[in-house]
């Protein structure tokens, strides 16, 4: 098995196997530390992808690494019907840096997984059944997170499945989302960087102005900080920005420091869900939650919020110094950052690639840099330089 894994070629195997439905780079990764990831034939690249988003702490971070070792040697499974002392843990960090509001939760696996707890907490906690969702959202691809996505691309071949229980209307259009409010409204749903979308920032006016429409109508506000959320726009959650609260916060990605996990945080005033109206298998499992403590008290005694606020200030200006016909504007906030150019993005990624840097599209003309927020000054000059290079190919 060992000799099967070592000298099969590995992409002929997945090419083989594999579903389809993953645009693949032909780069084999064979391990991670901080900012840099290395192929199987040792070459380094700097990924300013955190893989998706997810190692906000950099590739295998001590803490995490160790937390999992030491958990995966202690129990790695204990379903919630059981207590454990690492779930309490987390409960009592997540409660220590949401606002005090925020204090009930439901553990899952993925970001999607938290969106659909997220459909479940508005349904069951308002009785009503209704969402209003944005244009170019993004909050996943199983069913119900589906249906909030706006993408018709993704969502239209499954249409009989997905809910017809979601309106998208324009971001950053108050009136179009105080229209489409109805007395069957269970909850308005966004991102405050859409993330997949293309790297568009929500106006702080806009969410204010979606908090005080949702609190006259009596509409939960959901805030999808899965790609936002933990420190990676420069505060804790995209949401604080505005300064707002909302009703309800889901997080995935980052969460775990790259173990699956996904979690739906909402206000403790609205009530728990009634027993035996959701449930995991996994959610809330000891492995995941150690995990995360470990990466969340690391994000803490390592200011990585605040120190993603100075580095993102930086790489905004540097790229937006970046003088190119090629650019059309440079957005984000923190370490979400995007570049729209006047063509696909596809070459400029590859040429990127070519320089050792790995980077994401967002849509087909915009560049994602999705940088750990541990990147040093140095890896981010590197970024720069590669980019105006790969531009000028
Ligand atoms: C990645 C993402 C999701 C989906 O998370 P998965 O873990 O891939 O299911 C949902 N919402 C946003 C904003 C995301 O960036």
């Amino acid at each position: 098995m060992t000799d099967l894994l070592t000298h099969a070629p590995i992409t002929e195997i997945e090419d083989a196997h594999t579903s389809g439905a993953y645009f693949k780079r032909p780069i084999t990764l064979a391990r991670g530390q901080g900012c840099t990831v290395w192929d199987e034939a040792g070459s380094a690249y700097l990924d300013a992808t955190s893989g998706q988003g997810v190692a906000l702490l950099g590739h295998c971070h001590p803490a995490v690494t160790a937390a999992i070792a030491e958990q995966a040697e202690t129990l790695i499974t204990c379903p919630e019907i059981f207590y454990n002392g690492h779930r309490a843990g987390l409960y009592t960090l997540l409660a220590s840096i949401l606002p005090a509001e925020l204090n009930r939760y439901f553990l899952g696996n993925s970001g999607a997984e938290a969106n659909e707890g997220a459909l479940k907490v508005a349904t069951l906690l308002t009785g009503r059944s209704q969402i209003v969702a944005a244009k170019r959202g993004f909050h996943g691809r199983t069913m119900g997170a589906l249906a909030l996505t706006w993408n018709p691309k993704y969502r239209e071949p499954f249409e009989n499945w997905t809910s017809r229980a979601v309106t998208h209307v324009a971001f950053n259009d108050l009136d179009a989302a105080e229209q489409a409010i109805t007395e069957e409204t269970a909850a308005v749903v966004v991102e405050v960087v859409q993330g997949e979308g293309g790297v568009y920032v929500a106006d702080p006016d806009y969410l204010q102005g979606l908090r005080r429409l949702c609190d006259e109508r009596g509409v939960l506000l959901i805030i999808d900080e899965i790609q936002t959320g933990l420190g990676r726009t420069g505060r804790w959650f995209a949401f604080e920005h505005a300064g707002i609260v909302p009703d309800v916060v889901t997080l995935g990605k980052g969460l775990a420091g790259g173990v699956p996990m996904g979690a739906v945080c909402w206000r403790g005033s609205l009530g728990t869900l009634p027993q035996g109206t959701h449930g995991s298998t996994f959610g809330g499992n000891p492995l995941a939650c150690a995990a995360a403590l470990a990466t969340l008290s690391t994000l803490c005694s390592e200011h990585l919020p605040a120190r993603a606020a100075e580095s993102g200030a930086w790489l905004l200006e540097a790229l937006r110094g970046i003088d190119h016909p090629q650019i059309r504007e440079v957005r984000g906030i923190g370490l979400i950052l995007g570049l729209e150019l006047r063509g696909r993005v596809t070459p400029v990624l590859k040429n990127l690639q070519d320089r050792g840097i790995l980077a994401l599209p967002a849509g087909f003309n915009v560049l994602r840099l999705l940088p750990p927020l541990i990147i040093t000054q140095a890896e981010m000059e590197r970024i720069v330089t590669a980019v105006r290079e790969s531009l000028d190919e």
